[in-house]
């Protein structure tokens, strides 16, 4: 009996010992960050912006697959069932990680049980943005074009950010668009720039350029300040609907089970990233707000995600929308 309890002691402490090697020694090879929404939308522009950072810092390439479907969540489906070894991590958000419980009854995960948490890459203030032939040129100009006319609505599936605060905005304006639905907000804007939907509402990140470049309009940014990247767009209070305060974050996760040591190294290089000067600029000139300090711990975010899911459930469930 002695012998057996013996032997799995030594099975044990040698399965414990090879996990600490596997920790010490990451990462041995190139890491997958899974971007649940096609290339060139918010998450894959602060995925990619990190990414690059912390493929230095760990020394192995962090590589971005996007795994695009249903507002996200096919993609974190895949990630939080797979291997939980450090080698595939995840860029959720408000709407994966906040959002979808309230829409998908079937959703596969619960964001706040099957994951670890990283930290989160960076806060994204939501505008209202429109195609620049759209003839009304304020909020409140729109807000009665949208009520007396057909308009569309452009967003990333159901659950995702933009359809998430969309479906806010349209109920307190009382319009009710045709909503067209893509892989992601890269994609939506390519079509809001070439004039083929009329108006989205969406994270600063993959719109600034374009607003400044003035291939799209912005009728208002959904924060209590106007943001420094884009000092000329009011606010929702100073254009007319100060009820409309929402904003937006992306987030990294492992899935659970990914052992401490390696969520730790992780954490650390995510920081690394967002104090490293100029990839601190890259993200600031495309309006992201940097997490704080005390904004990055692996803890605050798991706070955070349950805070998000208890935010939104009752927000969405009002609002009667439910995706299969
Ligand atoms: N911003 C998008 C959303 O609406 C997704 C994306 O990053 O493409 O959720």
């Amino acid at each position: 009996m002695k012998h057996a309890w013996s032997v799995i002691a030594a099975a044990a402490s040698a399965v414990l010992a090879s996990a600490a090697a596997q920790a010490q020694n990451y990462p041995t090879r190139p890491i997958t960050t899974i971007v649940p929404f096609a290339a060139g939308g918010p998450t894959d522009v602060v995925a990619r912006i990190v990414g690059e950072h912390m493929s230095k810092s760990l020394g192995q390439q962090v590589i971005v697959e996007n795994v695009a479907g249903a507002g996200g969540t096919t993609g974190i489906t895949r990630g939080a069932q797979s291997k939980p070894d450090g080698y595939t991590i995840m860029m959720g958000h408000m709407g994966t990680h906040g959002a979808a419980p309230a829409l998908y009854p079937k959703l596969k995960y619960d964001p706040t049980k099957d994951f670890e948490s990283i930290g989160l890459a960076a806060g994204t203030p939501i505008l209202i943005v429109a195609k620049k032939a759209l003839p009304a040129n304020n909020l409140k100009e729109f807000i009665a074009y949208a009520k007396s006319n057909k308009v569309s609505e452009a967003h990333a599936g159901v659950g995702s950010v933009s359809f998430t605060t969309c479906t806010m905005f349209n109920a307190m304006i009382g319009a009710k668009p045709t909503r067209v639905a893509y892989r992601g907000t890269g994609p939506s804007l390519n079509d809001l720039v070439g004039g083929q939907v009329d108006y989205m509402c969406d994270q600063i990140v993959n719109l600034a350029e374009q607003i400044k470049g003035g291939q799209i309009k912005a009728y208002a940014i959904a924060t209590a300040a106007r943001s420094p990247a884009l000092p000329d767009v009011p606010t929702t209070k100073e254009a007319g609907l100060p009820q409309y305060q929402v904003s937006a974050w992306n987030a990294l996760f492992a899935p659970k089970g990914t052992s401490k040591d390696i969520v730790t190294r992780l954490n650390q290089a995510l920081g690394m990233a967002l104090d490293d000067e100029a990839t601190r600029k890259r993200l600031l000139d495309l309006g992201a707000v940097i997490p704080s300090k005390q904004e990055r711990t692996t803890a605050y975010l798991g706070d955070f995600v349950k805070k998000e899911v208890a935010r939104w459930t009752p927000i969405l469930k009002a609002g009667g929308v439910v995706a299969e």
